[in-house]
């Protein structure tokens, strides 16, 4: 039988949460008092639509408002992602060399940043399903409202577009990433905790586990 496994990009292929560290950049603009708002709103929006406390796609409409990001802020972004890649992924580039047909990548993250940082790794660009920025007239970027991954449950839709028949391992550290198997798309949800444990708000996970290691082990196993 075949296997898939469905990677999560933040907080489970990299140690953070892109919209955060792009907050702490803005904000670097700005006043003390300022900076400091910005940052907790963003970080509290994500962390709400983390735990299922607000819908996913107006977390992510409130935090692209606040952020108010251009292209030079992505291309700022992309190789401080490459610096946050989980060390036991980095370590493993040979599972996704050997697996890369049967792994993907959902986020409900964006992929003009998602991509170059997941290729570094040998994951696939045509296998990354996320979200798309839209460029306004006036340089700011809105999320694109026809990508599956800005509506709530995208996570759902993406995966259950994708012709896959066999086992399906989702990997993450969300909410979003568990309702892949809640909907029953997904055979296993692995709660990825080394970098946010939320064990507490999803306790309906499979298996928990603090690095890629573990994962690999307990294929092997
Ligand atoms: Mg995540």
């Amino acid at each position: 039988m075949q296997r898939y496994f469905i990677f999560d990009f933040d907080s489970t292929i990299t140690s953070v949460e892109a919209l955060d560290v792009l907050a702490e950049h803005k904000g670097a603009q700005l006043t003390d008092e300022a900076r400091l708002n910005l940052v907790q709103l963003i970080a509290s929006l994500t962390s709400k639509a983390m735990q299922g406390d607000l819908s996913f796609r107006d977390a992510l409409k409130e935090r692209m408002n606040a952020l108010q990001l251009t292209k030079h802020d992505i291309d700022w972004l992309i190789p401080v992602l490459k610096t946050k890649i989980s060390a036991s992924f980095k370590e493993h580039k040979d599972f996704f060399q050997t697996h890369r047909d049967n792994i993907f990548v959902i986020s409900g993250g964006f992929e003009e940043y998602i991509i170059p940082v997941v290729e570094e790794i040998g994951i696939k660009s045509e296998h990354v399903f996320a979200n798309r920025f839209i460029e306004q007239e006036n340089g700011i970027l809105l999320a694109d409202d026809e990508a599956a991954l800005s509506r709530d449950q995208g996570k759902v839709i993406a995966l259950q577009t994708l012709p896959l028949h066999g086992e399906i391992i989702v990997i993450g550290d969300g909410y979003t990433d568990y309702e892949m198997k809640e909907k029953g798309k997904a055979t296993q949800f692995i709660l990825y905790a080394e970098h946010c444990n939320r064990s507490d708000s999803i306790p309906q996970y499979d298996q928990i586990i603090f690095s890629l290691h573990e994962l690999l082990n307990s294929l092997h196993g």
